[in-house]
Formats: structure tokens, C-alpha cells, sequence
């Protein structure tokens, strides 16, 4: 079985808007590091359009945990 080698870059947090910080605490989507690695080559999260919530609800996208992003990197911790 082949993995395909998927290559990450850092690309601006859509919920912090690359400021790492949310609401004068630190971005829980990025951690505060103001950017979130993407599967490359990056593109936006088809559900929220890349605005990292629902423009309905207001609630942050499902999808992308409000990255803004498909496919970003998960460390593989929940939470
Ligand atoms: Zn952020
Ligand atoms: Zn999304």
C-alpha cells in the first residue's frame, strides 16, 4: 500500500483571522499561532467558503473547526 506523501504549509487562521487570538485569548484552532498547516496545494473549506463558520448559524464550521482551510493538519489530539 502507497501513502501518497501529502505535503503542509502554514496558511492564515480563517476564525482568528491569522492574529492568533480570539476574543483577547489565544485562537483555539490554531493555537495561537495565527496560522494552520494545509494540505497543499490549499484550498478553502467548501462548506464555510473559508470564512471558518457557518454563514447561517454563526457557529464555527464543522468541517474545518473554523480553520477556514480543507484538509489541515491534526496533531491526532481531540479537543
Ligand atoms: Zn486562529
Ligand atoms: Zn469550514
Amino acid at each position: 500500500m502507497v501513502t501518497p506523501f501529502i505535503q503542509f504549509a502554514p496558511e492564515d487562521c480563517a476564525w482568528c483571522e491569522g492574529t492568533g487570538k480570539y476574543i483577547n485569548q489565544q485562537c483555539h484552532v490554531c493555537r495561537g499561532n495565527g496560522s494552520v498547516l494545509v494540505a497543499q496545494p490549499a484550498r478553502k473549506c467548501p462548506w464555510c467558503k473559508g470564512l471558518g463558520f457557518d454563514e447561517k448559524t454563526q457557529d464555527r464550521c464543522k468541517i474545518c473547526d473554523g480553520a477556514g482551510w480543507a484538509h489541515t493538519y491534526k496533531p491526532g489530539i481531540s479537543g
